[in-house]
């Protein structure tokens, strides 16, 4: 496995395509932004001209794109002309589980692999080689490609099942996420009310069952982690934006199935909430000033 073709540079795949030299592959890299193309020549890949000229002669094909439509479109309308039978295909962005499983359908059946793998680590994780990879595919050969493939992107990969299996993982995740932070916050600005000191509340919870991600490294308020965003007015991290994105497609996927999940959904009216402020580009964990009444603070 020595050719990748790499399509979406941006926060996530500048990364995750530089990682992929380290595992020494040859990678030919594309985006529609000229400027993020030339970011890619400039880490030592290949610039491509177009989708068709970064999948022509590659065996994996990996896409770090915003959203299903970008996928849908940019998989069934350029990839699939110009590619090789056989190339698999790896999308790591997060997107719905339905395009997910059309996808796999559709390149099955035109002789092609599909899987879905989308991450979790953010842009620090895609920058240290430290994400992890959530893989839907059809069969255990298609599984054991993609762990090879993502290897150098990543510190562990996990198969989730069939395909969409690795969108479902992604978004119910995250749906945990959100709703974590929340609470998280809520508790945060009610013992800083009831004149707790921060740090004391940390030390406390940090040892306790309310012990999350959202309290031990992303903590809310500035101090006690001192990698956290808090720590740097809330530069993402993981942008606002982004985890109401996951909240939209966790509710999405609820309604499709059938499925209640009120406690996302009120996390995703809160995060759009706070989105509508104009807090998109803070990190998630900025929401906490709402709680305090002091979004003032952000400005
Ligand atoms: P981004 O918006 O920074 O990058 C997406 C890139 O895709 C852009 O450079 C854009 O120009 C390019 N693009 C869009 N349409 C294209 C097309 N038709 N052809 C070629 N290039 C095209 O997004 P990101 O933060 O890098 O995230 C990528 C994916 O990873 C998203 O699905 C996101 O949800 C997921 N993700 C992001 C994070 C994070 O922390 N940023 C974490 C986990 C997962």
């Amino acid at each position: 496995m020595e050719r990748i073709g790499f399509i979406g540079l941006g926060n996530m795949g500048r990364h995750m395509s530089a990682n992929q030299l380290k595992g020494q592959r040859r990678v030919s890299a594309y985006d529609l932004s000229p400027a993020a193309v030339a970011r890619a020549q400039a880490d030592g890949c290949e610039g491509a001209a177009s989708v068709a000229d970064c999948v022509r002669d590659a065996e994996v094909v990996i896409t770090s794109l915003p959203a299903g439509p970008h996928v849908r479109q940019v998989v069934t309308e350029e990839v699939l002309p110009a590619a090789r039978p056989g190339t698999l295909i790896v999308d790591c962005s997060t997107i719905d589980v339905q395009t997910a499983r059309d996808l796999s359908d559709l390149c099955a059946e035109k002789g092609f692999r599909y899987a879905d793998a989308p991450v979790s680590g953010g842009m620090m994780g895609a920058e240290a080689a430290t994400l992890t990879f959530m893989v839907g595919c059809r069969d255990d050969d298609t599984y054991a490609d993609v762990e090879e493939a993502v290897r150098p992107m990543g510190k562990a990969v996990i198969r989730a099942g069939g395909p969409g299996a690795g969108q479902a993982a992604k978004i119910c995740n995250n749906m945990l996420l959100g709703v974590s932070m929340i609470g998280t916050c809520e508790a945060f600005a009610l013992a800083e009310k009831l004149g707790l000191d921060g740090q004391r509340f940390y030390d406390i919870a940090s040892r306790s069952s309310g012990q999350c991600w959202s309290v031990t490294t992303n903590c809310p308020i500035p101090g006690p982690v001192p990698n956290s965003p808090a720590n740097n007015a809330y530069e993402p991290g993981f942008a606002t934006a982004m985890i109401l994105k996951d909240l939209k497609l966790a509710q999405a996927c609820a309604a499709s199935a059938g499925a209640s999940a009120p406690m996302g959904a009120q996390a995703e009216g809160l995060f759009a909430l706070f989105d509508q402020l104009g807090y998109g580009n803070r990190d998630f964990s900025a929401i906490l000033q709402l709680f305090r009444g002091r979004l003032a603070e952000l400005a």
